[in-house]
This record gives C-alpha cells, structure tokens and sequence, in this order.
C-alpha cells in the first residue's frame, strides 16, 4: 500500500490532551506504517490557520474548561474556514469530548457561552449535577463498518451534549451515560465529521474503528490490509468487560 498517504493535522495537541488522548494519533500513525502506507502529523497550534487542501484527517482532543476557552476563540478566528473546507472536501475531522464539543454550535456554562464551528449540530450545556464519569460501550452504525460494531472507553465530562435538528448519534449507549447521560445517545456523526465523548485514548482498544477512519481518509472503497490485532482485541475486549457488556 506504498502509494497511499494520510495526512493527519493534530489540533493543539498542547492544549487538547486530556488522558493522553495523543494516542490516537499513535495508534493512527502505527497502523498506517504497519501496512506501509506513508503517513505526516503535523501539529497545529493556537494562531496556525488550516490549510483545507493539507489534511486527510484532522483531529482534535478533550481538554479541561480552561484550555477549551483558550482554543474556541483561536478556532472560531483562525480556523474554522479551513476545517469547514476540510470537511466539504471529504477529510475525516474526529473531535472527542471537548474537542467534541468544540465542533458543535456552543458549549454554555452558566452565563458564558463558548461558540463552537458547529460543524455538527449539537449543543452542550454544562450541567447542574455530577459530571457524567466511567466506563461506556456504544453500539455504533457507521457506512462500511460492521453494523451493531462497538465502541468502547471512558468518559468523564460535565457537559451534556443534546442533538439538535435532527443531528444523528455516532452510536446508542449500552452502558455508560453518553451525550447527557438520558438520550441513550452518545456522539455525532455528520459524514465526515465525528464527535465522541469516549476516551481511554480510544482508539488503542478499538482498532476497528481507527481502521475506518483511516479507510474513510484515504478513500471510501480502500481494503485496508489486515494485521495481527491479537492484543488490540484483547484491549478491545477488556474495555468492554470494564464498561459492563461482554468482550467482543
Ligand atoms: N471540559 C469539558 C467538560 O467537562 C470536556 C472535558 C473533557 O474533554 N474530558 O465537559
């Protein structure tokens, strides 16, 4: 698979790392070099504009309230078009938790609104009660991938995240709490563009799932092809056993 490319743009990963979330890039990155396709991360920070035309999947992480802030208003002024083209172009854009959020229309605490790129048609609003924490296993649908497969990670967020005009989940929660912790939803998904709350990181116990991100990258009808994901499935199956359901 020597011709092929993923061009992955890693998002603040200074700022937008909670619980190491840059593994995903890791596991994205690993897979790509396993199969010998050429593979780029490039960081892009506060004040750096997006070039929608560099990048074949973007990637933006969860970050605490604070850095969050900090981001919105850089992504709002310096690089919403560019992910708006990025995403109009095909490129995969997977945000989770408050990246997640930050791909949505806003993320509201209290009086203070945080806009987000909306990009996907959710809003989240920063609840009165606990923060929605543990383990959780979504059934998802996604185009190409097998129907009903799992996703499994841990959540820890203080925002509810609500669907809005019609808006579709990336999946529908099995165990755990989801967007708001009520919906029996759990992430976005709007074509190319993904938000989840599940981290862990995600993808290291779900290499399914990064299998279709980077097929959905490189080009819809691309056979990735097969590892030995003896110990990703074990990963995969003890995140599911952590989450409540039985290990698949
Ligand atoms: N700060 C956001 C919240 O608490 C996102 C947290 C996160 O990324 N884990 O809802």
């Amino acid at each position: 698979m020597a011709d092929l490319k993923l061009r992955i743009g890693a998002l603040y990963p200074d700022q937008m790392n909670i619980y190491a979330d840059r593994g995903n890039i890791a596991v994205l990155q690993r897979r790509c070099e396993w199969r010998s396709v050429d593979v780029s991360v490039t960081a892009i920070g506060l004040g750096e504009p997006i070039d929608p035309e560099q990048f074949d999947l973007i990637y933006l992480g969860g970050g605490q309230d604070d850095d969050q802030r900090r981001c919105a208003a850089d992504l709002i002024e310096r690089k919403r078009d560019g992910l708006v083209a990025a995403a109009a172009r095909g490129a995969i854009l997977l945000g989770v938790c408050g990246g997640y959020q930050l791909l949505g229309r806003w993320y509201e605490l209290g009086e203070e609104r945080i806009e987000g790129v909306s990009l996907l048609d959710v809003e989240t609003i920063r609840g009165e009660g606990s923060r929605l924490i543990g383990n959780v296993a979504i059934e998802t649908r996604l185009p190409g991938a097998p129907e009903g497969a799992v996703l499994a990670g841990f959540e820890n967020h203080g925002g509810r995240t609500r669907l809005l005009d019609g808006a579709q989940p990336l999946g529908r929660v099995l165990k755990g709490q989801g967007n708001d912790g009520s919906s029996g939803y759990e992430g976005c998904r709007a074509g190319t563009v993904i938000g989840t709350y599940l981290h862990g990181p995600l993808l290291p116990a779900n290499s399914w799932f990064a299998d279709w991100l980077i097929s959905s990258a490189l080009g819809d009808d691309l056979e990735l092809s097969p590892l030995d994901d003896s110990l990703e499935l074990e990963a995969h199956a003890a995140a599911c056993r952590a989450a409540g359901i039985a290990g698949s």
